[in-house]
């Protein structure tokens, strides 16, 4: 069988020149003589995997000196609550520009250990912006303030890093996650899950400049607090090793590609070929401004009433293409289009967007 185009939200696609190494290396790594599930991970083997993907992280990203690189489980979830429990430092309450469902399950973990205040909301509008940055209440005393860059259900992404004062801005990256360069200085802290752009399941990816972490709230597990899990590279316990090996021969592809720059040009490209379409007739829809729409994820509906969701759907996987249902929160459609996702795949996804169309006109 061939393989088909995935737009599944997460996990989601891989590079197939990824997938062919991993397939190679499955029974014996480089004449290990094992493969590298079956690595301890404090073999010597498996030491130079994890620190080779942190190094080509580290190059790939641009990631400053005075940052840990923390590989972590638990996916983002778990991180909105290590967040505040590392990033609190003494204060009682964050800022959150709320831009979706992802953002507001943040808000609901921080208030086990303090107040997470929205200072901006789109919510009334049901997210098909994000509030402009002037309208932001920010408060200088806020321990920090944080955004999801890319909310993944409805479609929603910030375009510029936002100004926050010196307040340290921490932002949840899990669906865009390296789509294109950015510039990790004017963050205190990013984390994301690894399976959305990075690569399989099971790997959470903290980056977070030196100088926040260390001041945990009482009642932190060692595990959950930053230091110790710096201090240990990423060692405390067992890691996500597999996943963590594949994350790695996806950051060298990356570089393969180009690097970021490359990649978020492919990107745009990818997103401005769907959007187009869709902005070029009246059968699909997508509600989001122009100017936070996302790169990422592409929600659209059938504005037509009649026509039934189920039935595009049941066509798409039959042209192969797979995982385009949207998220119960929005219904719809919901193409999902990160790194790895060829333009190839855009191109027969408005291919098969377009008949469809005909086919019901
Ligand atoms: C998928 C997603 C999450 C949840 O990630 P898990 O790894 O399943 O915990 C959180 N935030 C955003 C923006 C996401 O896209």
């Amino acid at each position: 069988m061939s393989r088909i185009f995935n737009f599944s939200a997460g996990p989601a696609t891989l590079p197939e020149a990824v997938l062919k190494q991993v397939q190679e290396d499955l029974l014996n790594w480089k004449g290990a003589g094992m493969g590298v599930m079956e690595m301890s991970h404090r073999d010597k083997e498996f030491m130079s995997i994890a620190q080779q993907a942190e190094k080509d992280l580290r190059e790939v990203m641009g990631v400053p000196a005075n940052y840990k690189v923390l590989f972590m489980q638990g996916g983002a979830t778990a991180q909105f609550g290590i967040v505040p429990q590392n990033l609190l430092r003494g204060k009682t309450a964050a800022d959150f520009v709320l831009t979706g469902d992802w953002g507001k399950k943040a808000i609901k973990e921080i208030t086990k250990y303090g107040k997470g205040n929205v200072v901006a909301t789109a919510e009334a509008e049901k997210f098909t912006h994000i509030p402009d940055v002037a309208s932001w209440k920010l408060d200088p005393n806020a321990a920090y303030v944080h955004i999801t860059t890319n909310e993944t259900i409805h479609g929603v992404q910030f375009r510029d890093i936002p100004e926050t004062n010196g307040v340290p801005l921490v932002a949840d990256i899990s669906s865009d996650f390296a789509c294109r360069p950015m510039d990790l200085s004017k963050f205190g802290l990013v984390y994301g899950g690894a399976q959305k752009n990075i690569g399989p399941a099971g790997l959470t990816i903290v980056i977070v400049r030196d100088d926040l972490i260390g001041n945990v709230l009482p009642g932190t597990f060692g595990i959950h607090d930053y230091k110790q899990v710096a201090d240990n590279e990423s060692m405390l316990n067992t890691p996500a090793t597999f996943s963590w090996y594949v994350c790695g021969l996806v950051f060298q592809w990356m570089k393969s590609e180009g690097g970021l720059a490359k990649i978020g040009e492919r990107n745009e490209r990818k997103a401005k070929a769907l959007y187009d379409y869709i902005d070029s007739q009246d059968f699909y829809k997508n509600p989001v401004a122009k100017k936070d729409r996302s790169i990422m994820n592409v929600p659209f509906t059938l504005a037509n009433p009649d026509v039934n969701d189920a039935e595009f759907l049941k066509g798409a996987k039959a042209a192969g293409l797979s995982g385009l249902k949207g998220h119960r929160a929005v219904g719809g459609m919901r193409a999902s289009i990160y790194n790895a996702m060829p333009e190839a795949g855009v191109a027969a996804l408005i291919d098969y967007m377009k008949e469809f169309a005909r086919s019901k006109a």
